[in-house]
């Protein structure tokens, strides 16, 4: 108080005196005016801490004098206590009215005065610091880039303490949000959660998503909910939005397959985890749909990568609408993409396997339907591999591997079809699959091999061809043969490398024969039906006899009836360019079902080799005997050579002889041999036709001359 400044202003001069004394001796400075202009100048300039303002005066009374001071800079939160003659409760009331801290009424207790004013100016610095700390909290509220929002136990307004500014974030907006949030809803609506947060001794946290004002977006917002007083709450807003995003950016790439936007195979996994858990756990049944376009790498290869991708495009997005037409009844159906060209569908709450199936069937129908890239109007077939729990596994792990496995034997089987997996072909095919590994190898490591196997003419008894028949010599298990690897190599691209092997080392024999002094002797090689499709056969033969320095001539193909199945213009066109090129051709198998002697005169062959089944009973069986004898009278007028194969004893070759049959092949005559063994049986041979003019059936091994003369009625073997 010491040295204080008060400004009495008052027209009573006894009523000044009185005031002055008093206060001076309470240790006041006093200042006096005599009227309510004088008291606002003396305001600006003198800077009281209190003002005593008596109500009547000429000119400018004290309520106008006080609320003129009030509007002055910097000293308008001066206390003023209004001094007045009467104290009715108007005057009362205007005086607050102007702006008044206080009142007194007259008669003034002169010996109170002091203590009054002091009380007065203490009330006015406590006020003065509250105001400046409050100046300052504002400052700093709003300095925060966090908005702070002050709400009731039902999530209204109750003040915006500041953050951001205007425009940073729209409180309408946050506040509407927080009543519409899905997961606040979920909660039990916000009021609940506001519970819960004074429930609590720890912040309450949630995020919100609110949509944004400007176009293109909402914003997150990380929310910190604190119980402030009895009903309010206290939200700490942090604009979330840009971590969000780039943390879903990281999902998104994690997670999601770039091309399609689909799930992929990690997310894939994750979801399927969690629904085969939900599925054993309420005995509920869940599909796996393994789906694999048939045709994507021929479309990449003819059309282009970015014809490729937007076939996968639209057509993942062809799987998502037939998942949402069809797939109505299913609890949340997944499609993701598995790699290139494979989707995966994950189907929970099957009523049965059937519906697996039929909405596999409608995948197989809609894949059908011709789709449209660009200027290109694509045809794709796509084979899908079904698995169901609890039948095919109730793991994740199995239930996949035997969708991929149905797969593969769906493949097997044809491709545009679908196969639900069945257990046995699950093992075959898993061994069929490391034998294919093995064999990309078995070229480069040398582990393929020819064998020769003679072919006799009936009439002569020479050796007239030599059938040459592929070895697998296998690290591990051994010799495999030919009928267990070539269809996995016909599966699979690898049956163009192993058909050249197999022809430059024929070629090769040739040669080495030739140079024997063999010059007349014909080398068969078996060509897989699955050739005719990948390359020119004809081509392919001409730069392999070319590159080897070999007439054709020396060279036979053999065809087997399959091959007429794929395309018969195509192997017509090859036989015979394989003939104008002086390549002996013959059909192989006959009689295993397929081709009928009708069509083979549109065919340029010069040979026709009857199957060992059908040899096998002839001697036992008159109507394949007479069926034998029918084809061979037919393939003659036809202009073919018969060879009969798989000739295991002597009654098989003395019948095919009377029914006039040119060659002979199989165990009786001989087996399938190494190239050193066959250049001796032909070494054995030659020197037999020189002095006798054909050979001994017994130098092969077989049969004791005798035996043999005697049957084939010559006596010269
Ligand atoms: P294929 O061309 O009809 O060959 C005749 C098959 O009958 C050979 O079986 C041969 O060893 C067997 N065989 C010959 N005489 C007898 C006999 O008296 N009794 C019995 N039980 N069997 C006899 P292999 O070598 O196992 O070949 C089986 C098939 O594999 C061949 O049938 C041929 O279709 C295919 N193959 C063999 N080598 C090749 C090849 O280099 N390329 C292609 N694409 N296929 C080949
Ligand atoms: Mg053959
Ligand atoms: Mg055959």
């Amino acid at each position: 108080m010491s040295g204080d400044r008060v400004l009495i202003a008052d027209d009573d001069v006894a009523t000044r005196l009185l005031m002055r004394t008093a206060l001076t001796q309470a240790g006041f400075n006093v200042i006096e005016v005599t009227d309510g202009e004088a008291a606002v100048a003396a305001c600006r300039e003198w800077l009281p801490h209190a003002v005593l303002l008596d109500v009547e005066m000429p000119g400018m009374d004290g309520f106008a004098s006080c609320a003129a001071i009030r509007a002055l800079e910097g000293i308008g939160d001066v206390p003023v206590m209004m001094v007045t003659g009467r104290d009715d409760v108007a005057s009362v009331e205007l005086a607050y009215q102007a702006g008044a801290t206080d009142f007194v009424a007259k008669p003034l207790n002169w010996g109170l005065l002091g203590h009054r004013v002091r009380y007065l100016i203490r009330g006015g610095k406590t006020r003065q610091a509250l105001l400046t700390s409050e100046r300052r909290n504002a400052a700093l509220l709003d300095a925060l880039p966090d908005p702070l929002l002050l709400v009731d136990g039902a999530g209204a307004l109750i003040a915006k303490l500041g953050g951001g500014g205007e425009g940073r974030v729209a409180t309408d907006l946050v506040l509407s949000s927080l009543q519409s949030a899905p997961r606040l809803i979920d909660a039990g609506g916000v009021a609940k959660v506001l519970q819960q947060a004074r429930e609590q001794s720890e912040p309450l946290e949630f995020e919100l998503p609110v949509r944004a004002q400007s176009p293109g977006g909402q914003q997150t917002f990380e929310v910190r909910c604190v119980a402030a007083g009895a009903d309010e709450y206290m939200l700490l807003l942090r604009d979330i939005t840009e971590r969000k995003r780039d943390s879903d950016r990281i999902t998104q790439l994690a997670y999601f397959d770039d091309l399609t936007g689909l799930p992929n195979r990690q997310r894939f996994s994750e979801i399927l985890q969690r629904e085969i858990n939900a599925a054993n756990l309420n005995d509920a049944r869940l599909g796996l749909l393994y789906v694999d376009l048939d045709n994507l790498k021929h479309i990449n290869d003819t059309l282009g990568l970015a014809v490729g991708d937007a076939v996968i495009k639209s057509y993942a997005a062809r799987l998502e609408t037939l998942l949402m037409l069809h797939g109505g009844t299913l609890a949340s159906p997944t499609v993701a993409r598995f790699g290139g060209d494979e989707f995966m569908l994950l189907l929970p709450s099957l009523k049965d396997t059937r519906q697996a199936l039929q909405l596999a069937e409608r995948i197989l129908a809609v894949s059908a339907e011709p789709m449209r890239c660009g200027e290109h109007e694509v045809l794709i077939t796509v084979t899908v591999g079904i698995a169901v729990t609890p039948d095919h596994g109730t793991e994740s792990a199995d239930l996949m591997r035997n969708a991929v496995t149905a797969l593969h034997s769906a493949r097997d089987g044809g491709r545009n079809r679908l196969q639900l997996y069945h257990e046995p072909a699950g093992a075959a095919l898993r061994d069929r699959i490391a034998l294919q590994n093995d064999l990309r190898l078995a070229v480069a490591q040398n582990q393929l091999a020819l064998v020769y196997q003679p072919q006799l003419e009936i009439k002569t008894g020479r050796v007239v061809g030599v059938e040459c028949l592929l070895r697998w010599h296998h690290p591990q298990r051994g010799p495999v043969p030919p009928s267990a690897f070539v269809p996995l190599a016909e599966e699979s691209s690898l049956i163009m490398p192993l058909s050249d092997w197999v022809l430059q080392e024929a070629l090769r024999q040739v040669l080495r024969w030739q140079r024997e002094g063999f010059t007349d002797l014909a080398v068969a090689v078996n060509v897989s039906s699955k050739l005719f499709s990948l390359c020119s056969v004809s081509e392919w033969v001409s730069c392999a006899l070319r590159d080897a320095g070999v007439a054709g001539s020396a060279l036979e193909i053999e065809v087997t009836e399959s091959a007429l199945l794929h395309d018969r213009a195509v192997v017509m066109h090859a036989l015979a360019a394989l003939a104008d090129n002086g390549v002996r051709t013959s059909l192989d198998d006959f009689g295993t079902g397929y081709s009928s002697l009708s069509y083979l005169k549109d065919l340029q062959l010069d040979t026709l080799k009857i199957d060992r089944s059908f040899i096998a009973d002839i001697a036992d069986s008159p109507s394949n005997s007479a069926i034998c004898g029918a084809i061979i009278a037919m393939a003659h007028r036809l202009g073919l050579k018969v060879v009969a194969e798989g000739i295991e004893t002597l009654e098989q070759l003395a019948m095919l002889r009377l029914q006039g049959c040119d060659m002979v092949q199989g165990y009786f005559v001989a087996r399938p041999m190494p190239a050193e063994q066959c250049t001796a049986v032909l070494q054995a041979a030659r020197s037999r036709n020189l002095s006798a003019g054909g050979i001994n059936l017994a130098d092969l091994g077989q049969l004791s001359g005798d035996d043999v003369g005697r049957l084939l009625g010559t006596g010269s073997y």
